[in-house]
């Protein structure tokens, strides 16, 4: 069976001096499935995504990437794109030159990278606004701008650290529905963080829970939340903890 996108967390740890962030997290996610993760401001859901996507390294453990070691690789170099809420698209650049720039990095042609990048924005219904400015596009807009920035590098893993929790209601559910059309066309590993439980539920093939550093519970979204055994997400439902 092919490992495409699938992510293996190996006995992972992460310290900032004397805290410890993150540990001791073992983990397989599979190829190409939609996974959310969840838990308390502070747990280390940002810092596990960093490290996947080559942001930050482990302090001790290995992090396998679809069968290879990427602990040690740098970031554009293990199949992966990290997109967060605060887009940070260039400014004084058009949505096509911001969706082709990290093509121009590494040296693909201009015709090349502008065919690239108008698929991209094709593929996030932004065609049609190939040469508008950042200014000029709602918060939505400028959200699936970050997304066909992130996808043009040819992923093999999303990684989406709240990437919805700038928008309000509307475009908050409008955007949930494109990024499960997006994995499904795609077929690639999205790694979703939300702070949003019903996202989770609505998106996820897998959901992972966080606590102080470590998985509390990783699951079906079914049995994380019929089962919930643990304390952060009982305390929604409801439950006894
Ligand atoms: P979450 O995304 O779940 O809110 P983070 O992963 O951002 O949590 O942070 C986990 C913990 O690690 C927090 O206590 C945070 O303050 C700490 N932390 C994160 N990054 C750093 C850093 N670069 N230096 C020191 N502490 C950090
Ligand atoms: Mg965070």
């Amino acid at each position: 069976m092919s490992k495409t996108g699938e992510i293996v967390l190996e006995k992972i740890t992460k310290s900032f001096g004397n805290f410890q962030a993150v540990g001791t997290v073992d983990q397989v996610i599979e190829g190409g499935s939609y996974c959310c993760m969840i838990g308390p401001s502070g747990c280390g859901k940002s810092t596990l995504l960093r490290m996947i996507a080559g942001h930050e390294t482990p302090t001790s453990g290995r992090i396998l990437i679809g069968g290879n070691d990427v602990t040690t690789m740098r970031t554009g170099e293990r199949g992966t794109a990290l997109m967060f809420q605060d887009y940070a698209l260039f400014p004084h650049l058009n949505l096509k030159d911001n969706v082709a720039f990290s093509l121009k990095i590494h040296g693909v042609a201009k015709p090349a990278r502008q065919e690239q990048a108008m698929e991209m924005l094709a593929r996030v219904e932004l065609a049609n606004l190939a040469d508008r400015m950042p200014f000029e596009l709602s918060g939505g807009q400028r959200q699936r701008v970050a997304l066909a920035r992130a996808l043009i590098t040819n992923p093999q893993v999303l990684l989406l650290d709240e990437p919805l929790s700038a928008l309000d209601e509307f475009l908050r559910l409008k955007m949930r529905v494109e990024l499960k059309r997006l994995q499904d066309d795609l077929g690639i590993t999205f790694i979703h963080v939300t702070h949003t439980q019903p996202e989770a539920i609505a998106l996820a093939d897998k959901v992972i829970v966080m606590d102080h550093g470590i998985i509390e519970q990783a699951d079906h979204p079914r049995a994380v939340y019929d089962q919930p055994y643990s304390p952060y997400i009982a305390r929604f439902m409801g439950g006894q903890n």
